[in-house]
């Protein structure tokens, strides 16, 4: 065995090299590693057991042959020429390698190279300790494809959750679209039914209003559309009076704070302006009327007949930003308000015709159809309960003498200041008319002969101290003639009764003028 004796072998002196050779070369038979050892030449001079295992080629074959004709057979002339030249550096190296064995197969195997060298230091070759780690490569190799193979499912698992990922946002954008959708269609379907109801109630209130015949029915009608129309907010309506100096409150809904029971024209800004007038919540320009805790609100004025003939209070919410309520909120309220004023003027215009139709246009008292009506009223009453109803007969004392001296429009004058003097002496449920020219009657209900009487006094007196100022002139005291007559007594007809005055009347007359007559009495003898 043509191996070097190593430091040991020196230290142990000539007499032990030998067997401590042979132990060494058992050792390197038993490493469980391939050794090899070349010469410079790369030609072998040592091979162990596991390098005969590990390259095919017996210790025998291969001591004394270069690497060429081994296990390197297969290398190209530059690897060769590489192996030979690392062998000659003498450096150590370390590098995995494909070698072939002497039948052909290919190793895969772990090269640790380190220079040989002799007693003196000088390299004289290079021992190689070969491992096998084909299989370990191909383990290694069966891994990295495995892993490869992994990474590929993991990238293609990736991209599967990236798409279902987006394919789930996609799906949530179009289901988040679609609710909205449908809450945007459900928001429409509820505001046009919304609308096909209010325009019912309106269209019902509008053929209710048409067909009442009382102020009291339409407030009441419009108190209950508003209820329906605004049930969470409450509200009132204010009429003018006749007078136009104020209005009243006639209905309210809802459960706000009591509204004023009048106001005047200039405590709403509605008022002032002729339009609607919104207030949010903390708002400054409050109009005067409204209650200091309620709040945002609208006032909106309702027009009629060309001019405003009412207020509508309501307790909406009115956008501070916007200073409007919602869109919907202020077209109901439009509609009923626009609905609202027409209805009212056609009252007014209603009471007009039937004040016309009852009254006297000059005096303002009842005509004379309607005194007639009136009487057969009271007596139909009295004759259920009873109780007198008492007649009076007026007639100015040479009234022709007014307008002779005077002219008609004195005598004009004269005729309605005489109905006013009578008018403050009668009762709210008396009933003065003019019966025609200068005459007048007084219904008096459940009044007796002599109270009657009393009262008629009274009337004369009062006549009596009208003072009549007509254009700066002033005109002499008028007086009047009185005759009065009473149910049953004189007459159980109106026409009997009234014959029964109008002859007392004519008595008074007759007996000088300016004073009272009462028909006979039936249980007292004529006067
Ligand atoms: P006597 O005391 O007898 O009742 O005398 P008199 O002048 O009041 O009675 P007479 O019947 O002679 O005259 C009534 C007059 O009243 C005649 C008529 O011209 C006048 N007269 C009737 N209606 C009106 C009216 O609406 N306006 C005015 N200015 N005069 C009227
Ligand atoms: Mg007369
Ligand atoms: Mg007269």
């Amino acid at each position: 065995m043509g191996i070097t004796k190593p430091q040991l072998i020196r230290d142990a002196g000539i007499d032990r090299a030998e067997p401590i050779a042979r132990e060494l070369a058992q050792v390197l038979e038993q490493c469980g590693e391939a050794v090899i050892v070349k010469d410079l030449d790369a030609v072998v001079t040592f091979w162990n057991r596991e390098a005969a295992s590990l390259y095919g080629f017996s210790a025998a074959e291969a001591i004394g042959k270069p690497l060429r004709k081994l296990h390197a057979a297969e290398l190209s002339e530059a690897d060769y020429q590489r192996l030979l030249d690392r062998v000659r550096a003498g450096r150590p190296t370390a590098s995995v390698s494909e070698r072939h064995r002497k039948d052909g197969k290919a190793v895969r195997v772990s090269l640790k190279t380190t220079p040989l060298l002799d007693s003196d230091g000088h390299l004289m070759g290079e021992i190689t300790i070969a491992t096998d780690i084909t299989v370990l490569h191909e383990k290694e190799q069966a891994l990295h494809i495995a892993q490869q193979s992994i990474q590929a499912r993991l990238k293609a698992i990736r991209e599967a959750n990236r798409s279902l990922a987006r394919q789930n946002a996609a799906r949530r954008k179009a289901e988040a679209a679609l609710r909205k959708n449908n809450q945007e269609l459900k928001g429409t379907i509820r505001q046009l039914e919304s609308f096909h109801r209010d325009g019912e109630t309106l269209s019902h209130m509008a053929e209710l209003l048409q067909s009442c015949t009382q102020r009291s029915e339409a407030y009441e009608i419009v108190r209950e559309t508003g209820s329906l129309l605004f049930p969470e907010s409450p509200g009132s309506l204010f009429i003018f009076r006749k007078s136009r100096d104020v209005l009243e409150h006639v209905a309210s809904w809802g459960d706000g704070h009591a509204p004023e029971v009048t106001l005047a024209p200039d405590e709403c800004w509605a008022l002032r302006l002729g339009g609607p007038h919104f207030v949010p919540k903390a708002g400054s320009i409050r109009c005067p009327h409204a209650h200091p805790q309620a709040d945002s609100y609208v006032c909106m004025p309702v027009h009629g007949q060309g001019q405003i003939l009412g207020l509508i209070h309501i307790a909406v919410e009115v956008n501070a930003r916007s200073r409007r309520p919602a869109r919907d909120t202020e077209q109901r309220l439009r509609a009923l308000t626009d609905r609202v004023g027409p209805a009212l003027a056609n009252l007014n215009l209603r009471d007009s015709l039937r004040e016309l139709a009852l009254r006297d246009g000059l005096t303002g008292l009842y005509n004379r159809r309607y005194m007639e009506d009136a009487l057969d009223r009271e007596i139909h009453r009295a004759e259920r309960s009873g109780k007198p109803v008492a007649v009076v007969m007026i007639d100015i004392d040479h009234f022709k003498y007014f307008n002779d001296k005077f002219g008609h429009d004195a005598g004009d004058f004269v005729l309605s200041a005489l109905a006013r003097a009578l008018m403050q002496n009668i009762r709210p449920s008396d009933m003065a008319c003019r019966y025609g020219g200068e005459e007048f009657c007084i219904v008096l209900p459940e009044a007796t002969l002599e109270c009657a009487s009393e009262r008629a006094e009274k009337m004369r007196l009062a006549i009596r101290d009208t003072n009549l100022t007509h254009l700066g002139q002033t005109l002499p005291a008028p007086t009047a003639s009185f005759g009065v007559a009473v149910y049953p007594g004189n007459g159980s007809r109106p026409a009997d009764l009234l014959k029964s005055a109008d002859d007392a009347l004519y008595r008074a007359k007759h007996e000088g003028r300016d004073r009272v007559c009462l028909a006979p009495h039936p249980t007292l003898p004529a006067q």
